[in-house]
């Protein structure tokens, strides 16, 4: 089934430079950008995107690290793109994550670790119009 999924570059990975690193895999994976957009998020843009979090012991130092630099949101869409996106991850925690992912090869902790990908269809289902108007998706 073709799925569309929100991706975010998270600010450790823009200042190290990866971004096209990041979005090749992506394209080589065969998942397209059909919505692409730069900002750096406020405190509570961040609390507003991770609200599902909001009882974890991590939520504060999680929105903080989210706004500390700007990151790359963006909708990939492709054949099983949800899952497809979480395996071009990798686990959470980068030194647990499988050789060869984004996280393994590029993230430098459990809380800054390069990149957010939706984890089921309910999630993109939030987090794409969280960040995208239907006018700014391409089709
Ligand atoms: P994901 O779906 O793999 O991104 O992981 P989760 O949805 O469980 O967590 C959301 C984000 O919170 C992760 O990507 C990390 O940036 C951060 N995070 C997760 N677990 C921890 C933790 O134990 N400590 C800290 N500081 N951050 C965490
Ligand atoms: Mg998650």
């Amino acid at each position: 089934m073709i799925e569309r999924t929100l991706s975010i570059i998270k600010p450790d990975a823009v200042s190290k430079n990866v971004i096209g690193d990041i979005i090749r895999r992506f394209e080589q994976a065969g998942l397209k950008i059909v919505g692409i957009q730069m900002r750096h998020l406020t405190k509570k843009e961040a609390e507003g995107f991770y609200y599902v979090h909001r009882e974890r012991p991590f939520f504060n130092s999680l929105a903080t690290f989210m706004t500390s630099g700007p990151v790359v949101i963006m909708v990939l869409e492709g054949e099983g793109a949800i899952a497809k996106n979480r395996a071009l991850m990798g686990a959470t925690d980068p030194k647990k994550a499988d050789k060869g992912t984004i996280r393994a090869d590029l993230a430098d902790s459990i809380e800054a670790n390069a990149v957010h990908g939706s984890d089921s269809p309910a999630s993109a289902a939030f987090e794409i119009p969280f960040f995208f108007s239907q006018l700014d998706l391409v089709r």
